[in-house]
């Protein structure tokens, strides 16, 4: 037919944030803080659009914002990259996604993935003509097997897409589990796209560990971040791509095909945003945590059963004490029409097998809002 696209359907993010619009509910399904962001990048942004940056800049990024991913990667991981050859802005992780599935893979090509996923993975995947491969992670705790995961590689296997860390489970991958992947990509002489937007929000004094940084990764590994998440931000649609020079080549030709730029203000302020001070990356992640724990707590409070979380804006909870036979998704729309509290059925991020009890909520908001969301819900269940 001629609306071949229908097939992609409509984001669960989408879906569940118009209906929090049309019912008035507060909205803790889509990530996205309600911050302003940090003023002095925000400023930055302006400086920039007001001394005229309205052209395109060059494909690959500005230098500016190339030099300070590359200084950020070795900042915070010891990770030498070379920002003339290695470091692409694109606009945001979804487009950097896009160009480094669409650039890596060919018709027949096979990709792995762990479920749950964050929901652009597949999609792209099917439309680049190959075929996704799963390996189930099992709440409570989102562990692997390494039965599951062998299963899921073959002769075909062209590359792993590993979000660390992970949207909607919150889980941050040990370095024993990086180790285990890092051993299968060896093997099978495959790469590994890591989504790796959520980097700095890892709690409880944990450290994130880039794939990229595991010995014989560096060559096997394109590493991608974003602004939106780093500076709260997530409006602004500014990412990035590391890799190799073999690597990073191929996307970037999938790159000037989809956006070809991104806009030169936000990436001088973004440049700007990545050498702040240790105080700023410190700061964000203990406001995160400290957000998570207010939630998590009322949440409790009103009877749901409360999973950790290691980083990430969100937390996952288990409806069963208080949804009785009602699905994830039954539940999560009944709950924004009535309570007015919207979230997200985790359900959405699974191809195979969706645990059907648990939701996600969003934290990244300002206290006043993540108490009165617990204050309607109390008041509903
Ligand atoms: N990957 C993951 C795991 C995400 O949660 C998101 C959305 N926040 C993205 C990619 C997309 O990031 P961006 O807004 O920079 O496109
Ligand atoms: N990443 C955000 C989330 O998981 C949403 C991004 C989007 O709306 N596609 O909620």
């Amino acid at each position: 037919g001629n609306s071949v696209l229908s097939s992609y359907g409509t984001t669960i993010f989408e879906v569940m944030s118009r209906l929090a619009e049309e019912h008035r509910a507060v909205n803790l399904g889509q990530g996205f803080p309600d911050g302003g962001g940090p003023p002095e990048v925000v400023a930055e942004a302006q400086r920039y659009l007001a001394e005229g940056w309205n052209q395109y800049p060059p494909m690959m990024g500005l230098p500016a914002l190339r030099q300070a991913v590359a200084a950020h990667a070795a900042r915070f991981y010891g990770l030498e990259v070379d920002w003339r050859q290695e470091v692409m802005v694109t606009s945001g992780a979804t487009e950097a996604l896009a160009a480094c599935l669409f650039g890596l893979l060919e018709p027949g090509d096979e990709a792995v993935l762990f479920e749950p996923l964050y929901d652009s993975y597949v999609p792209i995947i099917r439309r680049a003509g190959a075929v996704p491969r799963f390996v189930p992670l099992r709440a409570p705790d989102w562990t692997f097997s390494r039965e599951d995961l062998a299963a899921a590689f073959g002769p075909r296997t062209k590359l792993v897409v590993l979000n660390n860390p992970l949207n909607p489970a919150a889980k941050v991958w040990s370095a024993e589990e990086l180790a285990v992947l890092a051993e299968m990509l060896v093997a099978h002489d495959a790469v590994a796209v890591c989504d790796e937007v959520y980097e700095h929000l890892v709690f409880d004094g944990r450290r994130h560990l880039p794939l990229m940084a595991l010995p014989g990764m560096r060559e096997r590994t394109l590493r991608i971040g974003s602004a939106g998440k780093t500076f709260s931000l997530t409006g602004w649609k500014v990412g990035y791509v590391t890799a190799a020079p073999a690597l990073l080549q191929p996307v970037a030709k999938a790159h000037q095909f989809l956006t070809f730029t991104t806009p030169p203000d936000l990436q001088h302020a973004v440049a700007c945003g990545l050498g702040g001070p240790d105080t700023y990356f410190d700061g964000l992640a203990a406001e995160m945590q400290r957000r998570r724990d207010r939630l998590s707590a009322g949440l409790a409070a009103c009877g749901f059963g409360v999973l950790p979380a290691q980083g990430t804006y969100f937390v996952t909870a288990d409806i069963r004490p208080l949804a009785g036979d009602e699905d994830d998704a039954a539940f999560c729309r009944r709950m924004t029409v009535e309570a007015g509290v919207a979230a997200i059925p985790v359900s959405a991020f699974f191809e195979q097998a969706p645990p059907r009890h648990l939701i996600r909520f969003c934290f990244c908001k300002r206290d006043a809002v993540l108490d009165e969301a617990v204050a309607r819900l109390r008041g509903w269940l």
